[in-house]
């Protein structure tokens, strides 16, 4: 492609270099906001280049995986440091390539540095158990050994903390790495890449290939000597990374969509669920895998939380996200655009209503952005494909059910399960949602987006491979366990 040369081309960062692909193809990263943007250009790289990164990350991991678990987490510490320094910058970045608010994009780079120094410590905790021995002249405990090289898949809707989540324990626990981000969000991605360079990590040990996932992704999933795959992005791509992880025993983990519900019973407060229900559903645009996207409310309340839920959307302001007066920006891309708009579309086919929003915004200021106006259905049964398919975007689906026990019912109906919510004030509603919610995350008087660092993350169903993200659960699937026997 013509490149603009005023601005930056992102390179690979291989064996503790910089350099571009042996292809010298780029493509640019665009601003969601302003389509005629560049906010960088990325390397569109080979399959020779992926070879480089791993045969790096594999040398590299012979003496990475002798340091101290110690040692390994000051590395992480002085990453978080630069990182935090660049926090402003970088999550100005982030808004520009994927289009969420400024203060979203520095929440979540907070989150990053939260993350590089919870794993950081991880690298003094105790990795094993004694376990007693029927012979009573041994010993017999459990130690834990790193994977290898991993290979870390990301998408583009947490292009910092993602990444972090999965390289941060990656490396802590022994392993070298090779990123391959989502193009969509490389520019950041590259940035995150950077404060690990910058705080001198050995060469090897981590490294960062962009370019298309059919390419590059594929080629992290068939690479012999890539021993452990993390994968973060659609069930569609996650089920192929699997199977081909599958096929040739490297191990692997799967975290995928959501479809996740938000129950309101009739003794809940209402104020609260309308809130929740926002933020939890249309922040980050409702490009989040745990955002609300199934309301299920009880035909008590179903009348007054449906006006009050409808007034406040119609309030949200829509535009670009550095703009402080913006509480919600545009779909990341073009083509997640074109999504939210057909499912609109469906939905009214099916015969849902639409009560509010759906449309692309026109206005002057956003027609140069890939805008959509929050949307909010009425009418919805749990058999719709609005209900049941993952929309990824701004889109509410407001159900009417009977009874608590039916609301259940209807948000378990879903291949998904990532997270749910309750808002209810009666006990014995948290006591059967908490046992029977078939979600990776249960959350009672709170939206199904909020998420900590140092809690298991990861989804039921086809949410996840069953393994989980995140806090201690990282463990896990970053290394394996040995059980150790000494007789003396
Ligand atoms: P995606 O299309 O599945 O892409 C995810 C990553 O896989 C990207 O880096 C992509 O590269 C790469 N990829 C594409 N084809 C591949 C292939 N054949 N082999 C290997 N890798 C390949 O997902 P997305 O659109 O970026 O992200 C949105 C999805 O992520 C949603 O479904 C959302 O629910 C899910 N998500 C889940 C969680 C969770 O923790 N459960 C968190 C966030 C997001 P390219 O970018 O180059 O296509
Ligand atoms: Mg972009």
């Amino acid at each position: 492609m013509a490149v603009n040369t005023e601005i930056k081309t992102y390179n690979n960062y291989i064996n503790g270099k910089w350099q571009s692909s042996s292809n010298n193809e780029v493509q640019a990263s665009i601003n969601p906001a302003n389509k005629n943007e560049i906010v960088g250009y990325i390397s569109q790289s080979t399959r020779e280049d992926l070879d480089q990164a791993v045969a790096a990350a594999k040398t590299a991991q012979v003496a990475w995986r002798k340091l101290s678990g110690a040692a390994r987490g000051d590395f992480l510490y002085k990453v978080a440091n630069i990182l935090e320094n660049r926090l402003d910058e970088i999550a100005e970045t982030m808004t520009r390539e994927m289009g969420k608010t400024l203060p979203e994009a520095k929440g979540e780079t907070a989150r990053g540095v939260a993350i590089l120094r919870y794993y950081a410590g991880e690298g003094m905790r105790k990795v094993g158990d004694v376990i007693p021995s029927t012979d009573s002249d041994a010993l017999m405990f459990t130690t834990r050994t790193s994977l290898g090289v991993v290979g870390v898949i990301t998408p583009w809707n947490f292009p910092v903390a993602i990444p972090i989540w999965k390289i941060a324990p990656a490396l802590v626990y022994g392993n070298t790495v090779v990123l391959k981000p989502a193009g969509e969000t490389a520019v950041t991605a590259a940035k995150v890449i950077e404060c690990f360079a910058e705080a001198g990590l050995p060469e090897g040990v981590i490294n960062m290939v962009t370019g298309s996932g059919s390419v590059i992704g594929q080629g992290i999933v068939d690479h012999p000597d890539i021993n452990g795959i993390t994968f973060t992005g659609s069930d569609q791509v996650g089920k192929a990374v699997g199977q081909g992880a599958l096929a040739r025993g490297a191990k692997y983990q799967l975290e995928m969509g959501g479809k996740n519900p938000v129950i309101v019973t009739d003794d809940a407060d209402l104020d609260l669920a309308v809130e929740a229900t926002i933020s939890g559903g249309l922040r980050s645009t409702g490009q989040k895998c745990t955002a609300t996207s199934r309301v299920i409310v009880q035909s008590g309340v179903y009348e007054e939380f449906k006006e009050k839920l409808v007034a406040k959307v119609k309030e949200l302001k829509v535009g670009n996200g550095l703009q402080e007066s913006t509480w919600m920006g545009p779909c990341a891309s073009e083509s997640q655009l074109n999504t939210v708009l057909s499912y609109v579309e469906k939905g009214q086919e099916e015969g849902a209503t639409l009560l509010y929003g759906g449309k692309k915004h026109e206005e002057e200021g956003l027609e140069n952005g890939f805008y959509v106006q929050p949307a909010v259905f009425d009418n919805v049964t749990n058999d719709m494909v609005i209900a049941q398919e993952e929309i990824f975007g701004p889109v509410l689906a407001l159900i009417k059910v009977d009874t608590v026990e039916e609301a259940l019912n209807v948000a378990n109906d879903s291949k998904f399960g990532l997270s749910a919510s309750i808002f209810t004030t009666n006990v014995s509603n948290m006591l059967s949602f908490i046992k029977d919610m078939d979600a990776g995350l249960v959350r009672i008087n709170a939206e199904s987006a909020g998420v900590e660092l140092q809690a298991p993350f990861g989804g039921m169903k086809l949410s996840s491979s069953g393994s989980r993200e995140q806090g201690e659960a990282a463990k896990e699937f970053f290394t394996s366990i040995k059980t150790v026997f000494v007789k003396g």
